[in-house]
């Protein structure tokens, strides 16, 4: 019986891990879908113009992931400067062409 209940604890963990893992791993497509239609030059001025707080000034960012965030583009990475956490929100997907 305490077997019984000790499998069954386990499953829930893990299908609860499995569905915030699905959830993970669909906003990661739907931001990369975004991404990936950016034209080349508009996504290396985008990663070479990120604010940096502790730089206090725009840097480029590296080792960045992309997310969805209330259903805007956000990447997430480090300042190539100094490797303070550094953060892009993409409010207007290509917008800024239009100017
Ligand atoms: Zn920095």
């Amino acid at each position: 019986m305490l077997d019984i209940l000790g499998v069954s604890d386990r499953i829930s963990v893990g299908i609860g891990r499995l569905f915030k893992g699905a959830m993970k791993e669909k906003s990661f497509k739907k931001a990369q879908k975004i991404w990936m239609a950016l034209s080349t030059d508009v996504k290396r001025k985008i990663l070479s113009n990120v604010w940096c707080g502790q730089c206090t000034t725009s840097v480029t960012i590296c080792d960045y992931s992309m997310t969805m965030d209330s259903g805007v583009l956000v990447l997430r990475g480090f300042c190539s400067t100094c490797g303070h956490k550094v953060a892009r929100v993409m409010e207007c997907c290509g917008e800024e062409d239009k100017a």
